[in-house]
């Protein structure tokens, strides 16, 4: 029997969203900077919400990255202490300011940094630590803060994956100088492309405005604070669209909801897998004490020999499961650059014997057993 097929992601969309994008119309404001409505309410909903000091709405989480960058003055040959396992735009954004990326291995039961790692590889260089709280689950703060309080470093967070996850009960994105979130389609909470810059740190606030307004300090002068703008800084254009904006603060009044629902899913893979856990075929995900997350992605890993005829099985029953990222250390454009003698082993390893099921809202606690039961028939065979 074929069943129906089962996508890896379906991106949430409610009615809501698409009647905010209705109502621009009547104030007649269609880019992000001044006093657009639902632009104000997004950063209004996440300073409050996440308790940081200030919010920049941006086009992506890639965006907002680049800025951390540019604020931090990152320039030709400082380091920034990072994960291998992160998507591009983590590294991207300092490689295209000059910085060198030193990459750091990972704990294998969160796949995050290895953050009693990260003291072994902070030179006189080292400008920054870049931590990812990967699959929404979050990096041992205390102990990166401490690290670099001790080494005057900044911390940023790229919490792309964390909206709305918890570390000893602070909200993701509050603790690091800067954090980067993210609204892209395949995040938790979209609006097709977004980001947010979240600022911690004070002294960053206002040039952060003037990087997002392509170096000009024409946020001011929208909220007629000057009588003219000018090119003040360096910067681009990184603002998010008000059209946007107005799909996202639909998701944002819904994003409590939004995650209590995934991560009932979340709990019932689980509980599901539990038992290959058990019997050491697979490893489940780990969530540290510490940390309450937002059910972003559920993981297991299993042996290399498995892992892709695991998903090749799943995709011939219409189930369509994924691996994840391409290590950045090991990728072509590294083979050009970044050099790095060192053993990101863990990483390795796990990037290749990693498998991320479906999950969206909508997806059936019945399609979830037949998805885990598939699993457990091909560790049978
Ligand atoms: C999705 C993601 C990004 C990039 O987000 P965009 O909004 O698409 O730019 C960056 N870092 C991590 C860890 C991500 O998961």
């Amino acid at each position: 029997m074929i069943n129906k097929k089962i996508s890896f992601n379906i991106p949430y969309c409610g009615d809501e969203e698409l009647l905010n994008i209705k109502k621009i119309k009547l104030q007649n404001h269609y880019s992000g900077s001044g006093n657009a409505f639902f632009s104000k309410k997004c950063t209004d909903w996440l300073t409050k919400n996440i308790k940081c000091k200030d919010t920049l709405l941006v086009h992506s989480c890639t965006a907002a990255l680049e800025m951390c960058a540019i604020l931090l003055n990152i320039k030709h040959g400082d380091e920034i202490i990072m994960p291998s396992y992160t998507f591009v735009s983590t590294a991207n954004a300092f490689v295209l300011r000059g910085g060198k990326p030193v990459f750091v291995d990972i704990d294998p039961k969160t796949l995050n940094i290895e953050t009693k790692d990260i003291e072994k590889f902070i030179t006189k260089k080292t400008k920054a630590i870049v931590v990812v709280h990967y699959a929404g689950i979050s990096c041992d703060m205390d102990l990166v803060m401490k690290i670099a309080k001790k080494h005057r470093l900044f911390v940023i967070e790229d919490a792309a994956q964390a909206i709305l996850s918890k570390y000893k009960g602070k909200q993701l994105g509050s603790i690091g100088d800067l954090a980067a979130l993210s609204f892209h389609e395949t995040k938790n909470i979209h609006c097709g492309e977004g980001g947010a810059l979240l600022i911690n740190n004070k002294k960053f606030i206002k040039r952060a405005r003037i990087i997002r307004d392509k170096g000009t300090n024409r946020d001011d002068f929208n909220k007629n604070l000057v009588k003219k703008y000018e090119w003040k800084d360096i910067g681009s254009s990184y603002c998010l669209s008000e059209i946007n904006a107005a799909f996202l603060y639909a998701q944002l009044n819904k994003a409590l909801h939004i995650t209590k629902k995934r991560i009932q899913i979340w709990n019932n893979y689980h509980k599901y897998f539990k038992k290959l856990e058990i019997e050491g075929k697979i490893a489940r995900p780990f969530v540290p004490k510490y940390t309450k997350h937002n059910a972003h992605t559920y993981w297991i890993t299993t042996e290399i020999k498995h892992r892709n005829k695991i998903i090749s099985y799943l995709k011939n029953k219409n189930i369509n499961a994924l691996f994840h990222y391409i290590p950045l250390h090991s990728s072509p454009f590294n083979k050009n650059g970044i050099k790095q003698k060192i053993d990101l082993r863990l990483t390795e390893l796990k990037s290749k014997s990693i498998i991320r099921m479906p999950l969206y809202i909508g997806l059936k606690k019945t399609e979830i057993a037949l998805i885990t039961n598939l699993i457990k028939k091909f560790f049978k065979n």
